[in-house]
């Protein structure tokens, strides 16, 4: 964790019960900084919804007005209100999954998950997107991997999107390598998974890195809707770790690459 010195924001309350005065000092700093981060979370996803809607709105009466007897005007209309469609639907579905994850977030995992097949599924699931993007996946995960307590649901979603990025942030053309390993980790408590995503592609400036994993955060803002990101799947990657009591490092050099670690602990860690 970062430490930055806050101005502690203060309650003073006198209490008038004659005399001596007494004086009630709250801190109420943790109060109003999630107070805050609240409102901000409802402000930028009613600002994601809106720029879309507004633009389908602003399409609908295109299409009913100046681009009625003009069916080329209208396919192409028509294709960019899909796309504004689909793009709310995900930044949706981004919401109500990190909600549930959110809610699961008090029960620690139960279930005792063997990750290399789940890593082969996943992998075999990317095959058209990587292929599109002419990019090449190399899968390591060792078969005798110890099983761990995890919701094989839920770590589906974390390597999907971590793959995702690495794919969409990538190098057209290079390498991604997805590698599990239980191997002593000095970064990491003994025992436990350690699960990483490397990429090749844009890197991420230093500064931007403990900003990362906020929800709607991007570094390129058009670079990440061009691409169909909704700025909530490191959000969700977050979420689901601190569920799993596990830790995430990211490291990353501008333009050479990033690589994304998880480290989940074992059974009866
Ligand atoms: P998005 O949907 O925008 O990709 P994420 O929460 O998954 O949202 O990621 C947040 C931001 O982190 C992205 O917008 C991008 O700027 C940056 N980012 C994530 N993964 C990578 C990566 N592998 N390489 C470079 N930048 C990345």
């Amino acid at each position: 964790a970062l430490a930055v010195p806050v101005a502690r924001e203060l309650e003073v309350t006198l209490i008038p019960v004659g005399e001596p005065v007494y004086m009630l000092i709250s801190d109420r700093t943790r109060e109003r900084a999630l107070e805050r981060m609240r409102a901000d979370f409802v402000a930028n996803a009613s600002h994601e919804l809106r720029t879309p809607l507004a633009s389908l709105i602003g399409f609908v009466e295109t299409l009913r007005g100046p681009a009625a007897d003009d069916p080329e005007a209208q396919q192409s209309f028509l294709g960019i209100m899909a796309e504004q469609a689909a793009r709310m639907q995900r930044v949706i579905g981004d919401l109500l999954n990190l909600s549930r994850i959110e809610i699961s977030e008090h029960s620690p995992p139960k279930e005792l998950v063997h990750l290399p097949p789940l890593l082969e599924r996943i992998a075999a699931g990317m095959e058209p997107m990587l292929k599109a993007g002419n990019t090449k996946l190399q899968v390591n995960a060792p078969p005798d991997l110890p099983k761990i307590p995890a919701d094989a649901d839920q770590l589906t979603q974390v390597f999907s999107n971590l793959l995702d990025n690495a794919l969409k942030y990538g190098k057209p053309g290079g390498v991604i390598k997805l590698t599990a390993s239980a191997a002593p980790d000095p970064r990491f408590e003994p025992g436990g998974v350690a699960v990483s995503v490397a990429d090749e592609g844009i890197g991420i400036p230093r500064e931007h890195i403990p900003r990362l994993t906020e929800r709607f955060y991007r570094v390129d803002k058009g670079r990440s809707r061009a691409v169909g990101g909704t700025g909530l799947g490191l959000a969700i990657v977050k979420h689901v770790v601190n569920r799993h009591r596990g830790r995430l490092i990211i490291d990353s050099d501008t333009g050479k690459g990033s690589t994304f670690t998880i480290w989940l602990p074992g059974r009866g860690a």
